[in-house]
């Protein structure tokens, strides 16, 4: 579903990402572990299209996207929640959510609250009032209103309490047994214990284990 062969990405002349080659087949949850600084977010942002410079393959449904925007990505079916949220913060939850849609907003909306119950409680609140947790479940829940196919995350657990990150986990293995596939970011190693496969980069190279 996923593949990408020999990627190399630069920033500048320091070269972050060296070699990388790997897969991830239509339905998995792969994690991807590593040290601060091993090149994760570079990784996911490559496949999304998102590097300064970058050399190498990428292909997504037996399409090569390496070429493709950003944009183009996502209409092909990726879908990528950054570190840190990134919410728009004056918006309320209800206004963030439909920001991103794309196809039917009421089905989509009605997916994505379904999975994250406790967004529902709270559609007219500004998301800057929300908690650490409920941000992070609120863009989760804004890039599934693009209806992504597979969904690049960043770490998704860090800094949120222990019952918000099971229900994350929830959430997210809910996905994947409709058939959504994963890349999952994350040093703390909080949904390894549901990866079909965990990868490691060590100083921009992959190690599979
Ligand atoms: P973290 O969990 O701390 O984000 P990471 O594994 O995601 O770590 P990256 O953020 O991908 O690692 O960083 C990989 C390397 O690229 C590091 O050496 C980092 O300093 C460098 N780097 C990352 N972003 C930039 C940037 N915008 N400009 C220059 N160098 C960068």
């Amino acid at each position: 579903m996923l593949e990408v062969r020999h990627l190399d990405v630069w920033y500048g002349a320091a070269q972050a990402l060296f070699d990388v080659s790997l897969q991830v087949g239509g339905g998995e949850l792969v994690v991807l572990q590593g040290l601060n600084g091993a090149g994760k977010s570079t990784l996911l942002q490559a496949i999304m299209g998102m590097s300064p410079r970058a050399a190498g393959a990428i292909s997504y449904q037996n399409q090569s996207i390496e070429r493709w925007e950003p944009y183009r990505r996502a209409l092909a079916g990726l879908g990528y929640v950054a570190e840190g949220r990134r919410l728009f913060t004056g918006l309320t939850v209800r206004e963030n959510l439909r920001l991103a849609v794309r196809g039917d907003v009421r089905a989509r909306e009605a997916r994505a609250l379904q999975l994250f119950p406790a967004l529902a409680t709270m559609l007219d609140r500004p998301s800057g009032r929300m908690s650490g947790g409920e941000q992070q479940m609120l863009a989760i829940a804004r890039t599934l209103m693009t209806g992504p196919t597979l969904l690049l995350l960043d770490e998704p657990c860090e800094g949120i309490a222990p019952l918000l990150v099971e229900a994350i986990a929830q959430a997210l293995l809910a996905l994947k047994r409709e058939g959504v596939t994963f890349l999952v970011a994350e040093q703390n190693r909080m949904l390894a214990a549901h990866a079909d496969r965990i990868l490691t980069l060590v100083a921009g190279q992959l190690r599979e284990r």
